[in-house]
Order: C-alpha cells, then sequence, then structure tokens
C-alpha cells in the first residue's frame, strides 16, 4: 500500500480538472482498502474513484482518493434463461460488455462505450439508447466505510430510478462498491428503435441485428457524436434530462412548437436538456477554456486549462437560463467535488 501526498488529479478526472489531492492511493485487494479506511491518521473524508467520467472536482482535496483498482470478471452460473457475470468494481466497464459481446450473453450492448468502471454503473444507473443498467443488474457487494462491513445489495435495494441510485441519495458517501453481478440474457431482446441506431444498421447493410452488430452501431454512433475525453475535457451529460408534468410540457410546447419530449412515467414528459440549453444560444459557446460542446450542448467542455470553478460557474449561468425562459431546473448529473 503506497499512500502518496499531494497528488494531482489530472490524470485521473477525464475533465482534465488539475487540482491536488491531500493523499491519494490505489487498492487492489479488499484487505488494502481496509487497511486504508482504519487508518485513523489519514483525513476521514475519502472519495472513491474510477475512471473519473462522472466527477468535476472543484477545489484541492482535503480528503484520501482512492483509486478503485480491483480486477476480475467470471460467468458464476447460467440457468434456463440466464447468464450470471459478477465484475469487479475497477474493471473498465466497457470492457466487460466487449466480454458479454463475445460471450454472446445479451442486454448490455446498447450500453456499450460508456467510459469509467464497474463500480460507478450503478451509482447513477448508468443509461444509453433506451437502455437502463438495472435491467440486467442482479446485486452488488460493497463494503461500508464506518464498519468496514461487505453488505449485498440486491436490485430493489439499490433503489434505481433515472440516473439515480441509493448511492447518490441515502447511502451517499458511506460505500465502497467492490464488484457487482448482471443477469444477462439468453435470448436477445433488442431496443433498436432508439434514436439513430435502426438508421445506423441500415447504414452498416444489417437487416437482421445480433448483439455484435448492435454494439457496433452505439460505438458508430458514440464516436460520431460525442467529444473523446483524451482530445477534449468532458464528462459527459452534465445535466440530467428533465422529466415535467405532461401538462406542462404541452403548455411549453404551445409556446415552442418544435419542442421534442419523450413520454416517461405516466402523467410524466422527458425533455432533451439540449434542446433547451442550445434554445438559450449556449451551443458552442465558450469563455477562456471553459466552453459548451459545439455538437452536443448537454456536454460541458474543457479545452485545456478551465479550472473546475470556471466550468462549475458556466453550468450554474446555464442553468438560470433555462430556468428564466422555460421555467425549468435543471438537475446535474456530474458529482462535484
Ligand atoms: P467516477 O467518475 O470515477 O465516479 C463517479 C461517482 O461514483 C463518484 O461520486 C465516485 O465517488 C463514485 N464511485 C466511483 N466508483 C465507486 C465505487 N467503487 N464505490 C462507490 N462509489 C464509487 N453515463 C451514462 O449513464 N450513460 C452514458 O451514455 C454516458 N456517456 C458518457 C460519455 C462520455 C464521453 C463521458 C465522459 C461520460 C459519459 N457518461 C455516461 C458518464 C460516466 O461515464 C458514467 O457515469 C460512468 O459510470 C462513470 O464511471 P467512472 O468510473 O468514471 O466514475
Ligand atoms: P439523442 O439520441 O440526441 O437524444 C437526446 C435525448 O432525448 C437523449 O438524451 C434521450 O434521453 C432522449 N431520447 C432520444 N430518443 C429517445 C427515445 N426514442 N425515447 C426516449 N428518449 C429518447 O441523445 P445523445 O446525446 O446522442 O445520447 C444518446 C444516448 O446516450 C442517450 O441515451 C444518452 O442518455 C446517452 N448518453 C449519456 C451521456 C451521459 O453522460 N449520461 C453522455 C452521452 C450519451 P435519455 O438520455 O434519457 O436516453
Amino acid at each position: 500500500m503506497n499512500i502518496q501526498k499531494n497528488v494531482s488529479l489530472k490524470p485521473y478526472n477525464t475533465f482534465g480538472i488539475d487540482a491536488n489531492a491531500a493523499y491519494f492511493s490505489s487498492f487492489s485487494t479488499v484487505e488494502e482498502l481496509r487497511e486504508i479506511l482504519s487508518d485513523k491518521k489519514l483525513p476521514s473524508k475519502k472519495l472513491i474513484l474510477g475512471g473519473g467520467s462522472n466527477v468535476l472536482i472543484l477545489n484541492d482535496l482535503q480528503a484520501v482518493v482512492l483509486k478503485n483498482e480491483l480486477k476480475g470478471i467470471e460467468l458464476l452460473f447460467e440457468d434456463d434463461r440466464h447468464y450470471y457475470v459478477k465484475a469487479a468494481a475497477g474493471e473498465n466497464w466497457n470492457r466487460v460488455v466487449q466480454y458479454c459481446i463475445h460471450h454472446n450473453f445479451a442486454g448490455i450492448e446498447n450500453l456499450s462505450l460508456i467510459p469509467g468502471n464497474v463500480g460507478a454503473a450503478p451509482m447513477q444507473n448508468i443509461g444509453a439508447y433506451g437502455v437502463e443498467l438495472k435491467e440486467v443488474f442482479s446485486q452488488l457487494e460493497a463494503l461500508e466505510i464506518k464498519t468496514g462491513k461487505t453488505i449485498t445489495f440486491s436490485n430493489n435495494d439499490c433503489a434505481f430510478g433515472y440516473r439515480d441510485s441509493i448511492f447518490k441519495q441515502q447511502a451517499k458517501d458511506q460505500f465502497v462498491i467492490l464488484n457487482i453481478t448482471l443477469r444477462l440474457n439468453k435470448e436477445a431482446n433488442f431496443n433498436t428503435t432508439y434514436g439513430a441506431i435502426a438508421s445506423e444498421l441500415e447504414k452498416m447493410g444489417v437487416s437482421t441485428p445480433t448483439i455484435q452488430t448492435v454494439s457496433e452501431a452505439v460505438i458508430n454512433i458514440r464516436k460520431s457524436k460525442l467529444p473523446d475525453p483524451a482530445v477534449i475535457g468532458n464528462a459527459g451529460s452534465f445535466f440530467k434530462n428533465p422529466v415535467v408534468y405532461t401538462s406542462i410540457f404541452q403548455a411549453l410546447k404551445s409556446k415552442f412548437p418544435e419542442l421534442p419530449g419523450y413520454e416517461a412515467k405516466e402523467g410524466f414528459t422527458k425533455i432533451p436538456a439540449a434542446f433547451l440549453i442550445e434554445k438559450c444560444g449556449w451551443k458552442g459557446y465558450r469563455a477562456g477554456d471553459a466552453g459548451c460542446h459545439t455538437k452536443q450542448p448537454l456536454v460541458l467542455v474543457n479545452y485545456g486549462k478551465a479550472s473546475g470553478k470556471e466550468i462549475y460557474e458556466l453550468a450554474e449561468k446555464i442553468k438560470k437560463s433555462v430556468l428564466e425562459k422555460f421555467g425549468i431546473l435543471l438537475e446535474r448529473e456530474v458529482n462535484v467535488f
């Protein structure tokens, strides 16, 4: 176990924010993690980091930043309809997706190429192209920071919601997720109705989709549309898409006829936040090195040397203008430290 002092977090967050951690250590076994957590000389504040693709760091952190390096993917067992795959929290998420595709395990092909690690996937119930983690999630094991005990959470226990879970609510900062078990399908039930998947499959000359080709279509769309953090710092969608009463959506639609909306739970409509942000004039905006992406305005970007505070201030301005124009309060998706 090697605990370092005053470590720059720039290589560890995809926004590329250059802030320091007072203490930094990685752990590749649960024993190492327990040892660090029980060290009373270290600050009590702990930050668990996976791939750093969903965080915005505002200041130097007077905390112990713990980089999760737990590894391993295994097929636990199978029954008539499902395969149960366990993956350690420090595995790259897309590696797990590719493992499943390679073995013909269906259910997460639409979640191809989401950056980050397995341990963060339940945090916000990752989702893309009409599929959410909760649809294939069986259980996870997490270590309670206060007691060092390992606790199992079922799908219900996680209280998954739209980009939400118990780990962002009541259980925030209390657990280190150690591994998750997915319940993949033997018979694929493709969701290709979403966005550009169908047209991309057509472009690829695919008439009968397979797990592999759906994954490829998703990867092609993502590569063409989303900024690569290795080129421009970003953390994906900065805000969630707001879900409003359908009556509110209809009232707005009479004022802004081109306003898109998607049916959510009964009586509610989801509005793409990107539309609202673009209509407020922010698409392609840049102040210093902080900006709003030129193709996808829901993604805030760091062109180089923006500080976490500059990105945060831009986000607050965007929130204010969307509230003034549409009466909708955007909620942040990215975790701010
Ligand atoms: P981190 O950023 O390291 O951490 C995120 C949060 O989880 C933090 O609060 C952290 O403390 C906590 N955490 C991390 N690991 C653990 C653990 N083991 N135990 C307890 N807490 C932990 N998200 C989607 O849902 N869908 C998308 O389609 C999508 N596309 C993206 C595209 C781009 C280009 C980018 C940059 C991001 C995108 N994201 C998307 C957001 C992000 O990739 C996901 O939220 C991902 O799950 C974050 O994983 P991470 O390991 O990088 O988490
Ligand atoms: P898009 O296809 O341009 O669509 C814009 C928004 O409208 C999406 O965010 C999506 O909401 C919603 N939408 C589109 N078609 C829909 C349908 N048929 N039914 C219901 N809702 C629909 O979106 P995009 O920006 O290219 O992203 C594609 C997918 O990847 C989305 O699912 C998005 O969430 C995901 N993604 C997430 C992040 C992140 O950081 N969280 C970053 C990039 C992409 P939903 O977001 O609810 O799906």
